[in-house]
C-alpha cells in the first residue's frame, strides 16, 4: 500500500498558515493583499475555477478584484484593462483565466501583465527566472503545488530521476524546471514520445510526474516499488468520476507513494495562488 500524499489536507494547512499572515497584517493597518482574475466569456468550467479562486481569497481575508468580459471583447480592451491592474496599488496579483477567445492572442495577454504581479507565473520573464534557477521567480501554481507536497512529504530529490510526462508551459515544462534546480535528473516526455517507449522510461523513475489529461495512462508497467507518483490529470469519466492519468486502483498498491486524484494536486493548485499573491504583495510593500 502506497502512502496517499493528501494534498487537500497540505493545502488546508497552507491557507491556514496564510489566513494567520493576512491577520497580522491587517491588525498592523496594512491593506489586505489583492487578487484581480479576469474571465472571458462564460465557460462553465473557467466560471467554476475562478469562483473557487474568490472563495479562496475570502477564506483568507485577501481580496479579490473580478472582472467578467463579454466573450466578443477585444484584444485592446482586455490590454487596457489589464494596464490598469499592473499600476493599480490594491493589486498584487493578476491572472487571466485561459483559454482565451480566438480574436485574443494569449501570448500577448501573458506578456502584458507586469512580472511582479504575475502570479500565475506565465510571463517569459518569470519563466526565465525559473529556467536560471532563481528563487525570484514567481512559478506557475500546479508544479509549484507539486513541489510542495514533495517537500512536505520528505520526499528526496537531489540525485534522483524524475521523470515529466508532457511539456505544456502551464505544467510539464516548469514542473521539468523546477526537478532540475532541486538535483533530479529529468526527463521530459510528451506525445512525440513513441508509446512503446514510455513505460521503460517512466519504470526508470524515481518521481514520475504525470500531466497529460489522458485517463488511465499509467498502468502497472509504468511503475517500479520504489517509485513517487504525482498525478496532475484531471479528465471526466463517462460516469462523471473526476480521475487522473494514473490506473489508481492497480497503481496505488504498487509504489511507495501516489497522489490521489480528486485531493491531490488540485486543491494545491489554488494554495499556491494564494501564496505567490502573498508572495507579491510582499515584495511589493518591502520596496
Ligand atoms: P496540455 O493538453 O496543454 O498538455 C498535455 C501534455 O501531455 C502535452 O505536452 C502532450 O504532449 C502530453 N501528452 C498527451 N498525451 C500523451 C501521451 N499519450 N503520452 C505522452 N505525453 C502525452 O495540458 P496541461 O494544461 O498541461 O494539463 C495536463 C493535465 O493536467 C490536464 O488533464 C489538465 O486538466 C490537468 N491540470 C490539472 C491541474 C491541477 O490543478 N490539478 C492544473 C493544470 C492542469
Amino acid at each position: 500500500m502506497a502512502i496517499i500524499i493528501d494534498g487537500a489536507k497540505l493545502a488546508q494547512e497552507i491557507r491556514t498558515e496564510i489566513k494567520a499572515e493576512v491577520e497580522e497584517l491587517i491588525k498592523s493597518n496594512r491593506r489586505a493583499p489583492g487578487l484581480a482574475v479576469i474571465q472571458v466569456g462564460d465557460d462553465p468550467a473557467s466560471t467554476i475555477y475562478v469562483r473557487n479562486k474568490f472563495k479562496a481569497c475570502a477564506e483568507v481575508g485577501m481580496e479579490s478584484f473580478g472582472f467578467t468580459l463579454e466573450d466578443s471583447v477585444s484584444e485592446q480592451e482586455v490590454l487596457r484593462l489589464i494596464s490598469d491592474l499592473n499600476t493599480d496599488s490594491r493589486i498584487d496579483g493578476i491572472l487571466c483565466q485561459l483559454p482565451l477567445p480566438t480574436q485574443i492572442d494569449q501570448n500577448k495577454i501573458i506578456f502584458a501583465i507586469a512580472p511582479d504581479k504575475d502570479v500565475d507565473g506565465f510571463h517569459p520573464y518569470n519563466v526565465g527566472l525559473l529556467l536560471m534557477g532563481n528563487p525570484e521567480a514567481l512559478v506557475a501554481c500546479t508544479p509549484l503545488g507539486c513541489m510542495e507536497m514533495l517537500k512536505a512529504y520528505g520526499i528526496p530529490t537531489r540525485g534522483k530521476r524524475a521523470v515529466v510526462i508532457g511539456r505544456s508551459n502551464i505544467v510539464g515544462r516548469p514542473m521539468a524546471a523546477l526537478l532540475l534546480s532541486a538535483d533530479c535528473t529529468v526527463t521530459t516526455t510528451h506525445s512525440h514520445t513513441p508509446a512503446e517507449d514510455l513505460p521503460g522510461i517512466c519504470r526508470e523513475a524515481d518521481i514520475l510526474v504525470a500531466a497529460t489529461g489522458k485517463a488511465g495512462l499509467i498502468t502497472p508497467d509504468f511503475i517500479n516499488s520504489d517509485q513517487v507518483i504525482l498525478d496532475v490529470g484531471i479528465s471526466r469519466t463517462a460516469d462523471g468520476k473526476i480521475v487522473g492519468d494514473v490506473d489508481f486502483a492497480t497503481v496505488e498498491p504498487l509504489v511507495k507513494a501516489i497522489t490521489p486524484v480528486p485531493g491531490g494536486v488540485g486543491p494545491m493548485t489554488i494554495a499556491m495562488l494564494l501564496k505567490n499573491t502573498l508572495t507579491s504583495y510582499r515584495r511589493r510593500m518591502a520596496d
